[in-house]
């Protein structure tokens, strides 16, 4: 699929509409609610990947699912109003059982379809801060929007601190903590023998990141966790970003460049004693906005998001 073509799908654009913080929105309601009444009807896109592995899109951030004879495990969940062609896109991989999902961050575009899909019979598993913002009300300014504790049944059942490993069809998965990157509980979750890569968002493929300060994230962050993503993959390896379509490692080192030469820019300026008005005014990003910058996530936005954290 182009470039084109790809950010106008529903996905994107349901994927895209919250990144927005709320000074950027004007009058409008939370982006929130837009994509969720976008996720209603989202078409899901189905990619196979290799290994038993395919990607869905279309239903907030990437899915990935490993399928084979004890059944199909998730990497994700996307939202739970795409119920309908979720269960149909899954179904169109094979009559395999749902036995396990498991979460890359507590973000509702990629753990709103826990519940459906606990109750659909996987047991959930994630980084243990994420069941904890899972359980408890979360206020994100940017997005001017609360989100309420989820229901009980949306909340992973197994935990871990820092790593684990899962065998399920004869994959030994791992699942390991970045240090606070895109939120303070991103988990990458590795296949090693179909070596394919679910980065979580600590990657967007083609384009500029959300970073969600509100519980952790920060860019310097982000580049460290470009930095482990790049270290840990080869030329073959297939990575499955949280947003944008499918990549590879040479896509991941244009995306790390981007990000340390926007952070360094907008470092400079903001040492220089700029406002963000005058950052805004430089327009730090526009060596790059032309390949990074879609029509909701701006060079503006991404300039936003990083004076925030340098
Ligand atoms: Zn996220």
């Amino acid at each position: 699929m182009n470039r084109r073509r790809f950010i106008g799908s529903s996905g994107l654009l349901a994927a895209g509409l919250w990144l927005f913080p709320k000074d950027l929105l004007a009058q409008a309601p939370s982006p929130v609610i837009a994509i969720l009444n976008g996720a209603k009807t989202a078409k899901i896109q189905v990619t196979k990947l290799r290994g038993g592995i395919s990607m869905l899109e279309g239903s907030g951030g990437n899915v990935a699912v490993l399928n084979g004879p004890q059944g199909k495990l998730l990497v994700d969940a996307g939202i739970g109003l795409s119920k309908v062609n979720m269960a149909a896109a899954l179904q169109s991989l094979g009559p395999q059982p749902i036995k396990y999902l498991i979460n890359t961050h507590h973000h509702f575009d990629h753990t709103f379809g826990n519940e459906w899909l606990h109750r659909a019979g996987a047991t959930i598993i994630a980084q243990e801060t994420t069941l904890n913002h899972l359980q408890h009300t979360v206020q994100i300014k940017d997005w001017n929007y609360t989100f309420p504790p989820a229901p009980r049944a949306a909340w992973p059942t197994v935990v871990f601190k820092d790593e684990k490993v899962l065998h399920f069809n004869g994959e030994a998965i791992e699942m390991k903590r970045y240090k606070p990157a895109h939120t303070d509980c991103d988990i990458s979750v590795y296949f090693p023998k179909a070596d394919v890569l679910h980065a979580a968002d600590t990657f967007w493929n083609g384009y500029y990141p959300m970073i969600d300060y509100s519980t952790g994230g920060s860019i310097g962050g982000m580049i460290t966790a470009a930095q482990r993503n790049i270290e840990i993959t080869t030329p073959k390896t297939i990575i499955i970003p949280g947003h944008g379509p499918v990549g590879n490692r040479a896509q991941l080192i244009e995306y790390h460049d981007m990000l340390v030469a926007v952070r360094d820019k907008v470092a400079a300026l903001k040492k220089q004693g700029k406002s963000l008005q005058e950052v805004y005014a430089a327009a730090p990003t526009a060596k790059y906005d032309q390949k990074w910058a879609s029509f909701l996530l701006t060079g503006k936005f991404f300039s936003y998001l990083a004076y925030e954290g340098v």
